[in-house]
């Protein structure tokens, strides 16, 4: 049986013109070698497994060749190329800096720079991984590098640019190696195939590409892994099994979902995700990925974007036709947004169906089948509040346009799938409007009978301006130089960061229920006044207990309202002239 040469190292190019993807690149270095202007270093910076090294040989071969191809590549007959193709040329020196990163490993190299090569013209010096070379090492270097003898030639490669210092890289003429694209990879997969007598589609060898990431080092170790295991067909059911990634198929079947307001269809089919082994975040920015290659195939300008094979470039297309940009905007606006939520969310897999529950809301509502319509949006009361903190409220306090509205559709369902969990149905909560509130999904969440009278009240023009995190704790902390008449409040306020969930919402932990009540009855209060402060009309509050309190609420209703009531008897009493029913 013949040795097994992995692909890698078998289809390693050994001519500038085999070299993947990177065209651009390795013509201005045939251009160096035409009009003879080499320099004395190079920087080779790019991802892993793109050709850095392999460029850096091609290149040393070339000029040491004494009879070079018209075509400027080297001859790979003379005496010189020879040696080289034999791997006992002594032109060429190697040295990797990840493991050999010391003053004195540079320091020997040094040393043989100084004697002159006996055969070709040059001594070509590729120093690996550079960045991991020592100060020390990276110091000694320099001195070298500033005055090399006339036949050495350095060539640096490195993945990280940014970690070269810059006395070095004033020295070297850099050049920077892409990603290969997945077209580029596929091609170069068929070609190895086919030499290889495997059989496999163009589907199958675009996972595998888009599994490497625009390395072609790793796709070539991706295909012989696959081709051992499969024998020499293989199918798309094979690469996507063994490679464990999620197929197309799935995103594009959730899109259709989507565009049809098919709620039960996408989470059964996030359900048979799940079940197939993969994690809701990785399917989450899948998901954008999926949106994001839409929308640039949405126009023939930025279709050079999508980096996929061209069978599914087909289908990119095909869907792109059926969504509508606005669509696609909103679309990965809710999927970016459950991405950078998932790590601090408690349940993950109800925040991915909500993302879907959302996405299916977007194309109207043809046929939602769990009535999500019905769900009112979540409106800050604001009649009746109490006399709180000496501020006036800058904007009407339910200032909410019409997309505004829309959107607080999507975000009752939200409450309204919490809710629906733990009880089968619940019938209107009693909404109440005074601040000591028994309704045990508390804070906004009741869908109250308000909605539709502040909703009809509400100003056209509302601000939305961007703001971060860290000028919403301005605004939070200038608050509290309103309240003038409770210190524990103040203190509460100078200790607290709100936690910027999503855009335009925040949530602030109240670590009691006196905090937690207090924080309601001001919140209308608090809401408007950070609203004024960043100019945005859509910032939304919300409390939250945390759990060691939380945990008490979980027990029943009617339990968590007696400790309540044992801690503010006044609540027995206003139940009572409210005539208010615990449900
Ligand atoms: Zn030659």
């Amino acid at each position: 049986m013949d040795n097994f040469v992995v692909s890698a190292r078998k289809y390693r190019p050994a001519t500038f013109n085999s070299v993947v993807g990177q065209s651009a690149l390795t013509t201005t270095l045939k251009n160096a070698i035409k009009s003879k202007h080499l320099a004395h270093a190079y920087l080779f910076c790019g991802p892993r497994g793109v050709g850095k090294t392999t460029c850096a040989r091609i290149f040393a071969k070339a000029i040491n060749c004494e009879n070079l191809t018209p075509d400027f590549e080297a001859c790979d007959c003379c005496e010189s190329c020879v040696s080289f193709n034999q791997q006992r040329s002594y032109n060429i020196h190697e040295l990797d800096a990840a493991s050999n990163n010391g003053v004195d490993d540079i320091r020997s190299l040094i040393e043989q720079v100084r004697i002159p090569p006996q055969i070709g013209k040059y001594s070509v010096y590729i120093i690996d991984e550079v960045h991991m070379l020592s100060t020390g090492a990276f110091n000694a270097f320099l001195k070298t590098l500033e005055e090399p003898p006339a036949h050495a030639v350095f060539i640096l490669a490195t993945t990280e640019k940014h970690k070269i210092i810059p006395t070095i890289l004033s020295r070297c003429q850099i050049y920077d190696f892409n990603r290969i694209s997945i077209q580029d990879t596929i091609e170069y997969l068929q070609y190895v195939a086919r030499n290889e007598s495997v059989e496999i589609d163009s589907n199958a060898l675009s996972i595998i590409a888009q599994k490497s990431d625009g390395g072609m080092r790793d796709a070539l170790s991706v295909f012989d892994q696959i081709v051992s295991f499969c024998g020499k067909t293989v199918s798309y059911q094979d690469v996507i099994d063994n490679l464990n990634v999620l197929d197309y198929d799935y995103h594009f079947r959730l899109t259709e979902a989507f565009l049809q307001g098919g709620v039960s269809e996408s989470l059964l089919i996030f359900n048979e995700i799940l079940n197939k082994g993969f994690d809701g975040h990785q399917f989450i920015s899948g998901l954008s990925s999926h949106f994001r290659d839409l929308l640039v195939s949405k126009d023939e300008q930025t279709i050079v974007l999508l980096d996929v094979g061209s069978d599914i470039a087909k289908r990119y297309k095909a869907q792109a036709q059926k969504c509508s940009a606005e669509f696609l905007f909103q679309a990965l606006k809710i999927s970016n947004d459950c991405d950078l939520n998932y790590r601090q969310s408690k349940n993950k897999r109800l925040l991915v169906e909500l993302t879907l529950i959302r996405l299916c809301q977007l194309c109207g509502e043809k046929k939602n089948d769990l009535n999500l319509n019905e769900v009112k949006a979540p409106i800050q009361k604001t009649e009746n509040i109490p006399a709180g903190p000496k501020v006036s409220p800058p904007t009407p306090a339910g200032g909410i346009t019409e997309t505004q509205q829309t959107r607080s559709v999507s975000q009752g369902a939200e409450q309204l799938f919490t809710a629906v969990k733990p009880k089968e149905t619940s019938p209107h909560p009693t909404s109440l409007r005074s601040p000591g509130r028994i309704s045990i999904n508390a804070d906004q969440s009741a869908p109250s009978d308000t909605t539709k009278a502040t909703g009809s009240q509400t100003p056209k023009s509302s601000q939305n301006t961007p703001f971060t995190a860290e000028e919403l704790s301005r605004a939070w902390l200038k608050f509290s130089e309103t309240i003038s008449d409770e210190v524990w409040m103040v203190n509460f306020f100078n200790t607290t960061t709100p936690l910027l969930l999503s855009e335009n919402h925040f949530e602030i932990k109240a670590t009691n229920q006196l905090q937690e009540k207090e924080l309601m009855r001001m919140q209308t209060d608090i809401q408007d006044f950070i609203r004024k402060e960043l100019n945005n009309s859509f910032v939304r509050m919300t409390i939250k207990l945390e759990e060691s309190e939380e945990k008490l609420r979980s027990s029943s209703p009617e339990d968590i309202y007696k400790s309540m009531v044992a801690k503010n008897p006044a609540l027995a009493k206003l139940r009572h002239n409210l005539n208010m029913e615990i449900d």
